[in-house]
């Protein structure tokens, strides 16, 4: 067990690590962070911060020396220069190498029984169009590696505008476009001993390939597939010998849930649980990376709704406090471009005045 007093390292700098180093902080730990930026928001919140190259490993090693436990708060940090400090590392540096490369994931999901999104593995234009007539359109071109919030992706309409598309000369994956309802996410934590904690699955709302919204209780379908969703996730966890919170997303599908993609870290459709649940995604991150016991994960009011705060929106985003039940985060960031997430506003709902 790592004791509260420790120090805990963080690989990356943004607003995922942010509040994980809050929450390490409550339970009286140190921080130390890691990242490439020379100034990041986590450096707001942390006790030491190292700028240096993911590829410095005499850095990386030094850092790691100076810890207790090291976690990491972005999945594309590159796994090889991890290797040397892998047995300091939850999650252990097998889940991101499965992360990271979209084809790997849905291999390693199709091994374990999930269902993906119909795909076909793309080199080349020609494989691209060989995709395209197995698959049919639209369809969606992902870049296998270092895609997030629909970037790196292209929405193909028809064979002729794969035949134009400049293709993007690294290798991808074609998937078929998904009909669903709804999204959800599987969040849950796992500690070392293989002991689980689940979230409730959020309905997902996308907006332009970015997460707009997670609403709970979300739609009936949910229910009816968070089970098989469930059982994949910790299929994945426990191959992995997992340590720590773990995010699958998937699509409700008409006939099971659709594995989209996994993080193997806390997820943007988890800070409804900052305040929503009874323990945070950030905390009981925390508490398994350190062997501590999870806390209970329960929501704890009969609606909670999460709203993203992207872009030059957050310039008048504090007006949300006007409404008692709003909760409003933001994550230090100066520069408010279009697509950027800035913070994020969590509504606890009651019917008629709320608890006493
Ligand atoms: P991703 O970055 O892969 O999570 O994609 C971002 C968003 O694009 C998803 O949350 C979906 O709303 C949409 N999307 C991605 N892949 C597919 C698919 N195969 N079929 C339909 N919609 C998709």
């Amino acid at each position: 067990m790592i004791l509260p007093g420790s120090t805990i390292g963080i690989l990356g700098g943004g607003q995922l690590g942010r509040m994980l180093a809050m929450s390490a902080a409550y339970l009286g730990y140190r921080v130390h962070a890691f990242a490439p930026d020379a100034d990041p928001i986590i450096a707001q919140v942390c006790n030491r911060y190292i700028s240096a190259d993911w590829y410095d490993v005499t850095a990386l090693k030094a850092f790691a020396d100076a810890c207790d436990v090291v976690t990491l708060e972005f999945e594309n940090v590159p796994a090889a220069p991890l290797q040397p400090i892998a047995d300091k590392l939850a999650p252990h540096p097998r889940a991101l190498a499965i992360a990271q490369d979209r084809l790997a994931e849905k291999r390693f999901v199709e091994e374990l029984g999930g269902t993906p999104a119909p795909y076909h593995a793309v080199e080349s234009r020609d494989a691209l169009l060989e995709g395209i007539d197995r698959l049919g359109t639209p369809a969606i071109l992902k870049t296998r590696r270092d895609g997030y919030d629909g970037k790196g992706q292209w929405r193909i309409g028809s064979r002729e505008e794969a035949e134009a598309l400049d293709f993007p000369g690294t290798p991808c994956v074609l998937e078929g476009f998904v009909t669903f309802e709804c999204e959800f996410s599987v969040i849950l934590a796992r500690r070392a001993d293989g002991a689980i904690a689940f979230w409730e699955s959020a309905e997902n709302d996308h907006a332009d390939g970015i997460l707009a919204r997670s609403t709970l209780p979300g739609a009936a379908i949910i229910g009816e597939q968070v089970g098989e969703a469930r059982r994949l996730a910790q299929a994945i966890a426990d191959k992995l010998g997992y340590v720590g919170v773990l995010t699958c997303e998937f699509f409700a599908g008409k006939h099971g849930p659709i594995f989209n993609e996994m993080a193997p870290r806390v997820h943007n459709s988890g800070h409804w649980t900052i305040e929503g649940a009874a323990t945070s995604q950030f905390e009981n991150h925390i508490r398994a990376i350190c062997g501590l016991p999870l806390g209970d994960t329960r929501r704890v009011a009969p609606r909670v709704v999460m709203e993203n705060v992207i872009g030059p929106a957050s310039a008048t985003a504090y007006e949300a406090l006007h409404d008692p039940a709003a909760h409003l985060h933001f994550y230090g960031k100066t520069d408010a471009p279009e697509g950027r997430k800035m913070g994020h506003i969590t509504r606890l709902e009651w019917p008629e005045e709320g608890p006493a």
